[in-house]
Parts: structure tokens; sequence; C-alpha cells
């Protein structure tokens, strides 16, 4: 069988947001219905290279999609001008095992993290989606900025940076046409009002207090993991109703939190099969732990796209 390889440019052209936000939803669904086969990620440290590799495989019953996508971390790639994170996705036949494609992978990441976050907007926060605050200006505050604003159509976008200049490229790259695109001077005056919140740094001390964020919002916690989960302060944790993408995944990372008594109220796949109904809270927050098996039906997607445009 012929392993075709696309490049970022060929994931780009077939990633379309409908699409992709209507497949993580399907994603988190086979999550909680425990038709997806996840094992937890395995990680591999490169002794001597500050290198790591992790390896995140899944398989869903439902749409008979096998892959495994492949990140690694190496931090001293910059003194080499190469990207210091970096990820590619196989995906494989379903029945026979055999490579069907390999993927750049960072532009799936930063896709499907932003699709999820949707995903749980949609089955959290059905009020109004006046005021859209992100704190952070990476990869991840971009893509989320760009799939909140296609799903919902924010008339305000707040964007605050620790580096500010950064936020201002943000606000020109994002080009929101006749929506209002404010570069903040401090978290705080990003996030009061807002009715999405989403945190996307690699802060290790929380850049989210409670008292900022009003009563009804929602909240998309997407760098907040293991290695630095306090992104969001304790007093807000306790506030909020803590919804995660997976329960299992949950009890790794939030073995501290829970120790604390703050534990997840569920998954939010639980809302989008209709199991449950929405949690009864001042605050939701979403905690985005980071899928395989949203990479795998990402790759599944960028693939028939693919096929059918050549
Ligand atoms: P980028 O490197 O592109 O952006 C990092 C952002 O974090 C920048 O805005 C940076 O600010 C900010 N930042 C870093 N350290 C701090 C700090 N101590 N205090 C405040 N801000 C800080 O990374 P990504 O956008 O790719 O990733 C962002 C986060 O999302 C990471 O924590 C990553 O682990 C997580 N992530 C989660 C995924 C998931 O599935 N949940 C998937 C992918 C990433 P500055 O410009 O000033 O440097």
């Amino acid at each position: 069988m012929p392993v075709d390889h696309l490049t970022e440019s060929d994931v780009l052209k077939c990633l379309k947001w409908d699409q992709l936000i209507a497949k993580m939803e399907s994603a988190l669904g086979q999550l909680a219905d425990r038709t997806a086969v996840q094992p937890v990620k395995l990680v591999t440290p490169v002794p001597g290279k500050d290198g790591v590799l992790l390896t995140m495989p899944a398989y869903s019953r439902t749409n008979n999609a096998l892959g495994c996508k492949i990140v690694t971390s190496f931090s001293k790639n910059k003194e080499k001008n190469l990207p210091s994170v970096i990820g590619t996705v196989m995906l494989l036949d379903g029945d026979t095992g055999q490579v069907k494609a390999i993927m750049e992978g960072n532009t799936i990441t930063a896709w499907r993290t932003a699709a999820a976050s949707v995903a749980s907007t949609i089955h959290l926060h059905e009020g109004k989606k006046g005021t859209l605050c992100i704190l952070g200006a990476g990869v991840q505050a971009k893509s989320h900025a760009q799939a909140m604003q296609h799903a919902f159509n924010f008339s305000k976008v707040k964007i605050w940076n620790r580096t500010q200049s950064k936020a201002v490229k943000l606000c020109q790259e994002l080009n929101l046409g006749n929506v209002m695109c404010v570069v903040c001077d401090s978290a705080r005056e990003a996030a009061q009002d807002a009715d999405v919140i989403c945190t996307t740094t690699g802060a290790d001390k929380p850049i989210l207090e409670s008292e900022w964020v009003k009563n009804g919002a929602h909240i998309c916690a997407v760098g907040a993991n293991r290695s630095h989960h306090s992104e969001i302060s304790v007093p807000l944790h306790r506030r909020a109703a803590i919804v995660v993408d997976s329960m299992d995944t949950a009890k790794e990372e939030f073995a501290d939190f829970i120790q604390q008594g703050i534990r997840p109220w569920g998954e939010v796949g639980d809302l989008i099969n209709g199991r449950k109904s929405k949690p009864n809270a001042e605050v939701t927050i979403f905690y985005s732990l980071g899928m395989a098996i949203e990479d795998v039906l990402s790759a599944q997607l960028i693939y028939e796209n693919y096929k059918k445009s050549s």
C-alpha cells in the first residue's frame, strides 16, 4: 500500500472548522461511552539530550479509525533553529494495520484542541456569546480565537499575553473585520466581563483568579496540564464545575487536585451523548487534557478530504 505524506500545507487545505468540531464532539462522545480505545500516553525520556518522546495511540470502533500521534520535545532545538515540539500523526488501516498516511501533526494538535474547546462550549455555555477572552498569544491562542470566532462570532475579543507585542501581532493576524479585538494590559482586564475564557499559556502559576470571572462564564483550560496545571487559581477551581475530556486521564493528571478535595464533575462526552444534563454551577471549566482519539479522528477526516481533492 503506498503511503501518503501530508505536509503542513496539505493538512491545512483539508481542515474545515465545522467538520472538525463535529468530529471532536464525536471523539469526546466516544470517550465517554467507552467505545474509543485509548491507552495511557507513553512517555520515553531521551537522557542527556533534554528530549522526550510521547506516543499517543488510539482506535475508534465507531469510525474504524486507527492511528498514533508521536510528539517529540527537544528544548535545545531552538539553538539549532528547529521547532522544539514536533508532532507527527500516523493513520493506519483499521482492518489490516497497514500505514495509510503520515501527516504533519503540530497543525492537527492546534486545530483539534481548539475544535474540542468549541465542542465543550456548545454543550456547556448556552448563554450569549458576547465577549471572548484569550489568555496567551501562541499557537493555541490563535487556533482558539479562530475556532471560537468561526463557531460563535463573538462581538468582542480581548487578548492578554505576558509579552504584549505578541498579543498585538495576534490581533492583527486574526483580522477580525468589524469585531473589536482589544489587547489588554492585564489578565484581569481581559477576563472581566468575558463570557468565554480560553487559557492557553505555559504558565506555572495562576494567571486567572476567581474574582475576575463573572457568573455564567465558561473557561476552556488548555495550557493546564500535569506539569503546570496551575493556570487557574484554586478558589476558581472550587467555585466551578470542572468538566474533562477523559476521567481516566484526569485521575492521573488531576491527582494532586483530587487530594485537595477538588473533583472533576465528569466528562463532556456525557453531555454530548445526552446521558447527563449541564452541571448547575456559577462557572464551568473544560479541562482539555489532549486526547489521542481526537488526533486519530482528525487524521481520518483530513485523509478523506485529501483523497477527495487529489
Ligand atoms: P506556544 O509556545 O505557542 O505559546 C505559549 C504561550 O504561553 C505564549 O503566549 C507565552 O507567552 C505563554 N507563556 C509561557 N510561559 C508563561 C508564563 N510563565 N506566564 C504567562 N504566560 C506564559 O505554545 P502553545 O500555544 O502550543 O501551547 C500553549 C499551552 O497549551 C502549553 O501549556 C501546552 O502544553 C498546552 N497544550 C495543550 C494541549 C491540549 O491538548 N490540552 C495541546 C497543545 C498544547 P510569551 O509570548 O510571553 O512567551
